[in-house]
């Protein structure tokens, strides 16, 4: 087991950021951890990684207690803070050797560096500042720094945020690569981007875990589809109901459906329409946004 949290809450002064949570991250997992902003996804990750103290409960990376072994853990563990701050006045290579010196790699060093910029793909940014660089290449080395002591457990607060579709692309293919061998914990509000990385996804709100399941079985927390339709007429609700899997129906003006179902009943709702004779002139699936799931998982 790679990380083990045992009942761990936390408090900010009377406020509850992490209420009672526990779960479990085995060796080579990629985890997603989901969850809105204020759910407490980054208090969780700087209490994984020995940054601030929990009020309550345990926490054991590779075994060791986080509280008791800070720095032990520390060495194991690469972190990608939230914002990733980074000394935006060192230039790329200056800055890894610095944090590689941190991390006492010795004769070691230069090398390490150069994969590390070579495994991030930062060859050609190397000599520049960090202040130069674009925000996904700024993610890049956020990221080398993170490998570069080649830890077995890598904690990502949100790595993704606040880049442009392509470098979305080219991170999340880097972290899906370097998940092959460790184990990830990554955190984001973007539900896609789970499907996507990871395996497997914790979702918290309000500081507790509201669920945890394989990422390709997201879909089935809930009612998970919402279609949107159409029809030149109106429908009777019965005819719908015929069809199994829907679990809401509201009907809109101009004959217009939305559909809640717990599985893709695209092809019944069409059917259905074929055989009485409706005609359908609009069928569109909702991309539920996580905090309808969420509203619906924690009520
Ligand atoms: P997330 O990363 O999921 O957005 P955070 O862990 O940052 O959530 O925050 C969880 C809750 O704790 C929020 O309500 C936030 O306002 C509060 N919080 C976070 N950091 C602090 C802090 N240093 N002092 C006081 N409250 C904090
Ligand atoms: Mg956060």
């Amino acid at each position: 087991m790679s990380i083990q949290v045992k009942e761990v809450s936390k408090f900010y002064g009377k406020q509850k950021a992490l209420d009672n949570l526990s779960f479990e991250i085995s060796d080579t997992e990629v985890v997603g951890f989901l969850g809105p902003n204020g759910a407490g996804k980054s208090t969780m990750m700087k209490i994984i990684t020995g940054f601030l103290p929990q009020s309550s409960g345990d926490v054991l990376v590779n075994g060791l207690n986080v509280m008791e072994h800070s720095l032990e853990v520390r060495k194991q563990i690469g972190y990608l803070p939230e914002n990733n701050p980074l000394y935006l006045d060192l230039y790329v290579k200056e800055y890894l050797e610095y944090v590689a010196g941190i991390y006492k790699l010795g004769n070691k060093k230069k090398q390490r560096v150069n994969e590390m910029i070579e495994l991030t793909g930062l060859g050609l940014e190397q000599k520049k500042k960090i202040g130069a660089l674009s925000k996904g290449y700024r993610q890049r080395v956020g990221l080398a720094q993170a490998l570069i002591h080649d830890p077995k457990v890598l904690i990502l607060d949100e790595p993704t945020t606040g880049l442009d579709p392509n470098q979305l692309i080219e991170v999340r293919q880097l972290i899906q690569n370097i998940g092959k061998e460790k184990t990830v914990m990554l955190s984001t509000h973007i539900m896609q981007e789970v499907e996507a990385i990871c395996e497997r996804v914790l979702i918290i709100n309000k500081g507790r875990l509201v669920a945890d399941q394989a990422s390709n079985n997201i879909h089935s927390l809930k009612d998970s589809y919402v279609f949107d339709l159409q029809f030149t007429s109106s429908v009777a609700k019965e005819l719908f109901q015929t069809i199994a899997g829907i679990t809401h129906i509201q009907a809109l003006p101009n004959n217009r459906y939305q559909i809640s179902a717990k599985a893709d009943v695209r092809e019944q709702i069409f059917q259905m329409a074929v055989n009485n004779q409706l005609v359908l002139i609009e069928m569109k699936s909702q991309e539920r946004n996580l905090e309808s799931i969420f509203h619906e998982l924690t009520q």
